[in-house]
């Protein structure tokens, strides 16, 4: 990874009133995109492959799409100086199939029966679909008064794409019509960004993986589970690394590993006041790293930066230990930072407005993240409600929710029916 350009104090220095133990969102997500860098290097992949992939370069349609005049329906292309006032009775002069053009010219007063997707025959301008016709017969249609007008249902050459054209842009995170415009346009292999790699690890005493006993005051360690599970959603590579005591010596040896093979390193746990005495010298030691209080909730303690090992360096995103707070800053910190790095083009989710259900108690002066769930209502408007009980701890409230409800920065207690901003978990990719 290289390393960044600027240090975090100079990039802090751009803001005013910046307090490490007081961070508004806003600002922490800014810092966090002035410091990163995306990576570059870029690997030629099929097709196929490319899906989930973040397009390195700009694709130029090298052909019109679709390349003639075509029909957009099933019907009888016709020349439009024939209509008048009156039905009108055509000669049907030949079929255009899809794949297979009319062969012969199409005079005055002629037709031609057509296809979905045939070419167009070069004298006609207009399509009258089948059930608009009148005594239909494999010789003569009647076009009654006004059922079509001139141009109706051709489509034209280039009217997706025009040769030239810019088809895709670099940054795009390539989707199913993507792949499929990209066939269109009979391109085989695409640029992409190599995979992000991203080690992580979990830090706790307490902490037993899967299939360990499950000691006395110790928890299962899920954050690693949660953390696959959105870096592979990502299209990341991962490193998982496991669990890592709250030792100094394993923290260092943990970071280094994970500098030494990562572009980027997530953390989880340990960077709480108190927890964090050695873990801050540690980083301090290895890095330009800092740690911040941030005005939310839940997710508040938060590390960020970037360390140095043996000449490889990487970015830190040191995250809660809290389950619901490790999802909550990884998906409103580290999901746009590691999306930038993997030179995605890629805005925050969008946020829709919906109806609470219930009062919400929100003191103004941080952001809170609750959980929720959106449906619609009888009158087929959106309402949330919230899942129950937000601790950070309880994990059970992400599984019920479909949805985040961000009650931003200066506002205060939500009344019932009051219109608040959400933010879905899940969309049509
Ligand atoms: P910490 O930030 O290390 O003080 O951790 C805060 C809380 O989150 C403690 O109750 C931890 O037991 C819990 N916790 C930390 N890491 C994990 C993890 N990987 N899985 C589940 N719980 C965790
Ligand atoms: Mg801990």
């Amino acid at each position: 990874m290289n390393p960044s350009v600027r240090s975090l104090a100079e990039v802090v220095s751009c803001l005013s009133g910046y307090d490490p133990d007081a961070v508004p969102v806003a600002d922490a997500q800014r810092i966090i995109a002035d410091f990163i860098t995306p990576i570059d290097c870029i690997e030629q992949l099929a097709l196929r492959s490319a899906l989930g992939r973040v397009l390195a370069r700009d694709i130029i349609s090298p052909i019109d799409v679709p390349s003639h005049d075509n029909s957009a329906m099933d019907g009888y292309a016709l020349r439009s100086a024939d209509l008048g006032d009156a039905a009108v009775t055509l000669a049907v002069a030949g079929t255009a199939y899809a794949g297979r053009a009319h062969a012969g010219s199409v005079a005055p007063g002629q037709c031609v029966r057509i296809m979905t997707g045939a070419v167009m025959p070069p004298e006609c301008d207009t399509v009258i679909p089948q059930e608009f016709t009148l005594h239909a017969t494999q010789l003569h249609i009647t076009v009654p008064a006004g059922a079509v007008r001139s141009g109706d249902n051709r489509r034209f050459r280039g009217e997706d794409l025009r040769i030239g054209q810019a088809a895709l842009c670099k940054g795009r995170i390539l989707r199913p019509a993507d792949l499929g415009l990209l066939a269109s346009l009979g391109i085989a292999e695409v640029p992409v960004q190599r995979r992000l790699r991203v080690a992580f690890f979990s830090t706790g005493d307490e902490l037993r993986s899967i299939g360990q006993p499950l000691d006395e005051g110790c928890v299962y360690d899920s954050n690693r589970y949660t953390l696959h599970g959105m870096l592979t959603r990502l299209g990341c590579d991962l490193i998982d690394m496991g669990v890592v005591k709250d030792d100094p010596d394993s923290l260092e040896a943990a970071l280094r590993h994970a500098c030494e093979n990562a572009d980027a390193i997530i953390t989880s746990g340990g960077v709480s006041v108190g927890a964090a005495d050695y873990t801050r010298d540690i980083m301090a030691r290895l890095g330009d790293v800092s740690f911040w209080k941030i005005g939310m909730r839940p997710g508040r303690p938060m590390a960020f930066g970037q360390i140095s090992s043996n000449g490889q360096s990487a970015f830190l995103f040191g995250l809660p230990g809290n389950p619901v707070a490790v999802m909550v800053t990884f998906y409103f910190f580290a999901r746009q930072a590691l999306l930038h790095m993997m030179g995605a083009d890629a805005s925050a989710p969008p946020l829709m407005r919906a109806r609470s259900t219930a009062a919400i108690r929100k003191k103004p002066g941080r952001t809170e993240y609750q959980r929720g769930i959106l449906s619609t209502d009888s009158d087929g408007c959106q309402q949330v409600r919230i899942t129950g009980a937000q601790g950070s701890g309880i994990l059970r409230s992400m599984v019920e929710a479909n949805c985040m409800v961000v009650l931003h920065d200066a506002q205060g207690s939500v009344a019932a029916g009051d219109l608040v901003d959400v933010m879905l978990f899940d969309g049509l990719t």
